[in-house]
């Protein structure tokens, strides 16, 4: 469930940026769509609880992200939203394994060896949990960081621009994973992306269109 009105943020020294209203069911899909520099990355980190709106409400899973901050947030963030940045941020000191194991530390949790296993199991990648981020190619760190962002089987899950850099094939995969994980956890999916492949691989999707050009008007007016 995601419900925000009047959303707006403001870069320092930026144009404000106003989105349009959305409410979305627990389990719905959304596509964000929009030219790069449209707000795409920005609403995610909004939603995520990473920024706080300048104004307007935000409501994810069931939290009014304007009512807390700080640690709660984080706390909230760790126990119920999946990430899937731009850039994977996958740990390269660590193994597979390991990266995955910060999720449950970052929640206060202790590591779960079998649902870590289970859950690179359900992504394909389980042979790779002893190898180190850089020994993985492109597709196979999208897929670890993919089953990094559904361990704790989150209510809400973003994906920024996820198909970008891939190729036919594989992007429509990626698509699909993230259908898929989102499915087993009846968890609302949000993709941001400026890739049609991925409209035309979801046609029952909601969509989202961002353009700084409606957001300038909107704020105008
Ligand atoms: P998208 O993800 O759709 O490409 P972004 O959310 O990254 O769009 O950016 C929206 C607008 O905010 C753009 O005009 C961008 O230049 C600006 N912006 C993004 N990040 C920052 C930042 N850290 N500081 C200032 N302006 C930013
Ligand atoms: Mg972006």
């Amino acid at each position: 469930m995601i419900r925000t009105q009047a959303l707006s943020y403001r870069y320092p020294k930026g144009t404000p940026l106003l989105f349009p209203d959305v409410d979305l069911p627990q389990g719905a899909t959304l596509l964000l769509r929009g030219n790069s520099g449209s707000g795409k990355s920005t609403w995610l980190a909004l939603a995520a609880g990473l920024l706080s709106a300048a104004g307007g409400t935000i409501s994810v899973a069931g939290q009014d992200l304007m009512a807390i901050g700080g640690a709660a947030r984080d706390a909230w963030r760790a126990r119920k939203l999946g990430f899937l940045p731009q850039r994977l941020h996958l740990t390269g000191a660590l193994n597979v394994q390991d990266n995955l194991g910060l999720v449950y530390f970052a929640a206060g949790l202790p590591p779960d060896r079998w649902e870590i296993n289970r859950a690179l199991q359900a992504l394909g990648v389980a042979d790779l949990a002893q190898r180190r981020p850089q020994q993985l190619s492109g597709g196979q760190a999208q897929r670890v960081a993919l089953a990094r962002a559904v361990l704790l089987h989150p209510m809400v899950i973003l994906a920024d621009e996820p198909t970008a850099s891939l190729d036919d094939e594989a992007a429509a995969l990626a698509v699909k994973l993230l259908q898929d994980s989102a499915a087993r956890c009846n968890a609302t999916l949000v993709i941001a992306t400026h890739d049609a492949r991925v409209a035309a691989a979801l046609p029952q999707a909601l969509t989202l269109r961002l353009s700084q050009a409606a957001t300038q008007e909107a704020v105008a007016a």
